[in-house]
């Protein structure tokens, strides 16, 4: 089992591998502290360059890409709680 830990409320869920434990972490984070992603992944030192799904250049804050549509909060939040997997 694979134990991860939400970096807002420090709540822990367990998972049988990492990747599910993710998709936990991002539904939970998602859910119960959006505003506080979204506020986080808009800060520029936060976004991304580069589309992590498509790879389409950002170049801008952008919520979504405007190429694939990804959510780019939620694919900040993936990437952040992939830190706290362990
Ligand atoms: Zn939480
Ligand atoms: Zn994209």
């Amino acid at each position: 089992m694979v134990e991860g830990r939400c970096y807002v409320c420090n709540q822990t869920f367990t998972a049988k591998d990492s990747g599910t434990v993710v998709d936990i972490l991002a539904e939970h984070i998602m859910g119960e502290h959006h505003g506080w992603a979204w506020g986080d992944a808009m800060q520029t030192k936060n976004t991304f360059d580069k589309c992590p799904v498509c790879g389409t250049t950002l170049g801008k804050i952008v919520a979504k890409c405007p190429n694939c549509g990804a959510d780019l909060i939620e694919q900040y939040v993936r990437k952040v709680a992939a830190g706290y997997v362990h």
